[in-house]
């Protein structure tokens, strides 16, 4: 599939042709039904004419775009996702654009928003919540792996492909890094203490990151949330960790929480040693599927 849809159908007989870019455009796709509505457009889910892969176009305005000055970023995310290959990132197959709109195709993830099945579960169970840990530490290996380093891993940024398997989908703060990095961006909630205090940060971001989700898989909420953003800041600078009676929690979870959100950056635990955890060998399911029941 990834070939039918990635090269030009050879219509030209030059071998600069034959390895050409495929061009899309709104022709060669069926539309199907919405999926969603974002910040910049709409999602459906669509069918490509010649290979009948169902796939999601997005559907961005330009205009829109240039109104919050985030073209810069859309080209990024574009650059950064088209290539990454991995069961737990969300493909980016391509792009193409008209005078109006900017259409990304993109991988269809079947079962939808991770956050809403967070919301409708409350929190998960330590086998859920452990075999999407451990497929996320695997995605954002292979991630740094790349120099690509998140930024933004959290609820809203996950989907679940027709398996069950997790896919991080949102590149749009990622960045593709070989120094160390200022910029501040990303959810409060999910901010390690080095970007909430406008200090250097590298890949070591989203294993903090990584650990307040794993965090509100288990409790329903991240830990350091708070009614005011001054009190959020102020616990995330301290880690003012703390882990309630209830839902009861096993030890072994907290620990690797525990060992993810530390405030020195090279003590955190680093992913491959996630892996290893205990928590993670005895709960994680090794296919990396979450199946219920
Ligand atoms: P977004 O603009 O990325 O926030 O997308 C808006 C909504 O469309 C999301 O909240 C999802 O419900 C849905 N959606 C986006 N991308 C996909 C996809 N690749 N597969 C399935 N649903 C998607």
């Amino acid at each position: 599939m990834a070939t039918a849809m990635e090269t030009r159908p050879q219509q030209k007989a030059s071998s600069e042709a034959a390895t050409e870019k495929k061009r899309w455009t709104l022709s060669d796709f069926d539309i199907g039904k919405p999926l969603g509505r974002g910040k910049f457009g709409h999602v459906y889910v669509a069918k490509e004419k010649r290979s009948n892969h169902v796939v999601a176009l997005k559907v961005l305005f330009k205009s829109q775009l240039k109104q919050s000055q985030v073209e810069h970023q859309l080209r990024r995310e574009v650059e950064i996702q088209s290539h990454l290959r991995h069961p737990n990132i969300l493909r980016l197959y391509g792009y193409f654009y008209d005078q109006q709109r900017v259409y990304l195709i993109l991988e269809y993830a079947a079962k939808g928003e991770l956050y809403k099945e967070l919301q409708k579960f409350k929190c998960f169970t330590e086998r859920r919540s452990a075999t999407y840990v451990a497929s996320l530490a695997r995605a954002l290996i292979y991630c740094h792996g790349k120099h690509v380093i998140h930024r933004d891993i959290k609820p809203e940024n996950l989907l679940i492909g027709s398996q069950g398997e997790l896919k991080i989908a949102d590149f749009g703060w990622s960045v593709h890094t070989f120094s160390r990095r200022r910029t501040m961006c990303g959810t409060l909630d999910y901010l390690p203490p080095e970007m909430v205090e406008s200090l250097e940060h590298d890949a070591s971001v989203d294993i903090w990151s990584l650990g307040i989700l794993c965090y509100e898989f288990l409790y329903g909420a991240p830990p350091f949330e708070a009614e005011e953003h001054s009190d959020t800041y102020r616990r995330i600078r301290q880690v003012d960790l703390k882990f309630p009676s209830k839902p009861v929690v096993s030890a072994a979870a907290k620990d690797l929480i525990s060992q993810m959100l530390v405030k020195d950056t090279s003590k955190r635990l680093p992913l491959h040693k996630l892996l290893e955890h205990p928590w993670i060998v005895q709960n994680a399911d090794p296919s990396g599927v979450y199946r219920s029941g």
